[in-house]
């Protein structure tokens, strides 16, 4: 197979090993700056150019498309399913998966567990928004917030009062939700390929941190998961629509609850915490699945 890697960063561990395991398993693998393509997006001969060039031939992506580029990126991807290549993940699943509030309401819908969580746009009823989803100590988010960055611990109802006003001040988006203190600032990651979790790992957050990011200094170990946990990851990347997903966990009182889903997990902390080949997992999936004009992604928006 001849398989494209939407990633902006050659040298990135993720990026390296997919690339590696593609090569390994004998197919071509071409490493795609994402921000370097443009495309003409008429009915009847969707092209995607780069550098100079018309992309051609290829079975399959793999999309790495980061937080920031979201917007361009999905639009690649999208472009490659008109042509109909075959996308590991989705365009509209990687943007269903992006907006954490998105996400949460259709988690919430098919009864998958989720904290409880509140959004408001007004400011004027913030004192009762905090009252609904169980007052302090509560969690503020960022919506689009990523690697831990834009997630606060407001340890009084002051303070979250405090932030939230700030945060609408700027007109930020963010989601207050119940903090979930008995998961010990650790949680678990599930690496889901297609239906099955392939790895997981336990990401403990550093001395003094309630976050667990990896970006924030956490630390990961191989785990044993529960059966519960482990449908639970499924059914979430399920819902998402995505076939790779880095899926997290917390560990509460009353279950496990999905904190998010992730449409481009990386692969050094899992990988590396766990001994296992992901990167070959991902790629033996591709193989079985990807076949011309799978993604379903056409006509769906
Ligand atoms: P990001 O997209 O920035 O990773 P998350 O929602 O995953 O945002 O939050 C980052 C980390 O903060 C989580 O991995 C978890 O450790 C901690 N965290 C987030 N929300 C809660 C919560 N409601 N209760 C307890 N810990 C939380
Ligand atoms: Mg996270």
């Amino acid at each position: 197979m001849k398989i494209g890697i939407l990633s902006r960063k050659p040298e990135l561990y993720s990026t390296r090993r997919l690339a590696e395991a593609c090569e390994e398993k004998g197919h071509e693998v071409k490493i795609i700056d994402t921000l370097r393509c443009y495309m003409n997006i008429t009915s009847h001969n969707p092209e995607v150019h780069y550098k100079g060039q018309k992309l051609e031939g290829f079975d399959a992506i793999i999309p790495r498309i980061g937080a920031s580029i979201t917007f361009y990126g999905t639009a690649v991807v999208r472009q490659f399913e008109m042509m109909g290549v075959y996308s590991l993940n989705e365009s509209v699943a990687i943007t269903r998966s992006r907006d954490k509030l998105r996400s949460l309401q259709l988690l919430a819908r098919k009864g998958v567990g989720g904290a409880v969580t509140g959004f408001a746009h007004s400011t004027q009823y913030t004192e009762d928004l905090i009252k609904m989803v169980g007052g302090a100590p509560l969690i503020v988010k960022l919506l689009e917030g990523t690697q831990g960055i834009g997630v606060i611990l407001a340890e009084t109802d002051k303070a979250a009062e405090s932030v939230i006003e700030a945060f609408r001040g700027l007109k930020a988006n963010i989601l207050v939700q119940e903090y979930i203190k008995e998961a010990g600032g650790a949680d678990i990651r599930c690496f889901v390929v297609g239906d099955k979790v392939v790895a997981s790992m336990m990401r403990k957050a550093k001395e003094g941190e309630f976050r667990s990011n990896l970006h924030r200094g956490g630390t990961g170990s191989i785990i044993k998961i529960t059966p519960e946990e482990r449908s639970t990851a499924v059914r979430a990347a399920r819902i998402m629509g995505l076939n790779l997903a880095g899926v997290d966990i917390l560990r509460s009182n009353h279950g496990p609850v999905v904190m998010e889903v992730n449409s481009s997990p990386g692969l050094e902390g899992i990988e590396k915490s766990t001994g296992k080949d992901v990167a070959g997992m991902v790629v033996d999936y591709i193989q079985k699945n990807a076949r011309d004009g799978k993604t379903q992604t056409r006509g769906k928006g």
